[in-house]
């Protein structure tokens, strides 16, 4: 069989299109958070069974799991699809993670079908089912877990309303801080209180002096969420939550530590004490999608008359983070973003009606294809593969 060839990969998909749209209808209309998607769990390894993967149900992490088909003939890469299915508090599937794992599915149905019209193709692929990608980091869980031991390549896509197989996609960390002050009677003995909502304030507002000198990739966005009971008593607590975003790890480190002198000095000022939790375990890194990888499903993506839309102007400026940037430290990968037909930014209301919009599936479909024919690429041509790997240990040489 030609290396271009995928008519398996196209017919099994359109074949089984109103099958795939309707498991990702069933996901958008169950909106669950982050480690509680028990229902799209549910739903998906279903699936995967009916088309004889070989599952494994609750792997590692309760909303997890692992779908695996490998040839006849043992060895060949390993390549991992991976599938996202959580939503967000309040707004459903305002990320179209619904969507994430409808066009993995679709590529994983794909692929299956391909290998197994072809005896002489070796390798295994591996279907990944990752929770909690809004809150949390599941991915960073199955990682540390060894979740990704042995693949060779990991991909997914996302839908955005744009089209791009690089994002500029940054470093996070979230701080959370608890000021902590004395409670006093408001009117009749302030001076004996120590306000901790003061101490909040006060770093807030440093954070805010300190907006005009930092890099404009950066990002930092705080809350206060914990600030008083009643206003005729002192705050004794006041809790104040960080996130800090930035466009590689030492602009994080470095603006991480700018962010403790922000919050130190609130709390001096205030004469409060902070305790102050830098979420390290979560701390999603900056993206850095593998050139080879990318590039190839460019190739097929094109190929399937998709065409990249630009990030705007300000798209040097990236957007987002993603635990999938934690993982892009340890094996090649790529996290393409494909538009959907929407003038709509991730995580808003308009968004989640967008995720469900029958616009959608066409997109969905085509990357889903790009997606599958990517994973056979690298299943045909070890070259490829090779030369991915090459390109990995460079990256990770230059401490990208
Ligand atoms: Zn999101
Ligand atoms: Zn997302």
């Amino acid at each position: 069989m030609s290396e271009d060839d995928f008519s398996n990969v196209c017919s099994k998909i359109d074949g089984e299109k109103e099958f795939l749209n309707a498991i990702s209808q069933k996901i958008w209309n169950n909106p669950e958070l982050a480690y509680k998607e028990e229902q799209a769990h549910e739903t998906l390894t279903s699936a995967l069974s009916r088309y004889g993967f070989e599952v494994q149900k609750n792997y590692l992490l309760p909303t997890a799991f692992r779908a695996e088909f490998s040839s006849k003939a043992v060895g060949g890469p390993v390549v991992a699809i991976l599938l996202e299915y959580d939503a967000l508090p309040n707004i459903g599937h305002a990320c179209g993670h619904n969507l994430i794992s409808e066009a993995g599915l679709a590529a994983s149905l794909g692929v299956k079908a391909a290998m197994e019209a072809d005896p002489k193709l070796v390798g295994t692929l591996v279907v990944l089912g990752t929770p909690a990608e809004e809150g949390g980091g599941g991915k960073i869980d199955l990682l540390n877990m060894g979740a990704f031991k042995g693949i060779d390549a990991a991909m997914m896509v996302h839908p955005s309303k744009f089209t791009s197989t690089f994002p500029p996609v940054l470093s996070r960390l979230s701080i959370n801080v608890d000021f902590k002050g004395k409670e006093a009677h408001a009117a009749a003995f302030p001076w004996e209180g120590r306000n901790a909502l003061d101490a909040a304030v006060a770093a807030y507002q440093n954070i805010g002096l300190l907006r005009q000198h930092i890099k404009p990739s950066s990002r930092i966005h705080a809350i206060i969420t914990k600030g008083g009971v009643i206003p005729n008593i002192i705050p004794a607590d006041s809790r104040l939550e960080v996130y800090v975003r930035a466009a590689s790890q030492s602009d994080l480190n470095e603006l991480t530590d700018c962010i403790t002198n922000c919050i130190k000095s609130g709390a001096t000022a205030a004469r409060c004490t902070d305790a102050i939790e830098y979420k390290h375990k979560y701390c999603y890194l900056n993206l850095i999608t593998n050139k080879i990888l990318g590039d190839t499903y460019d190739y097929y993506a094109h190929k399937l008359g998709i065409i990249p839309t630009y990030f705007p102007s300000e798209s040097m400026i990236p957007a987002g983070s993603t635990a999938r940037g934690y993982m892009d430290s340890r094996r090649p990968s790529s996290h393409p973003f494909y538009d959907i037909g929407t003038e709509s930014i991730n995580h808003t209301k308009e968004f989640t009606v967008a995720s469900s919009d029958p616009k959608s599936q066409g997109p969905t479909l085509k990357v889903a294809k790009a997606l599958a024919m990517t994973a056979l690429k690298l299943m045909r041509c070890p070259e490829t593969l090779q030369k991915i790997k090459k390109q990995f240990e460079e990256d990770i040489a230059q401490g990208l």
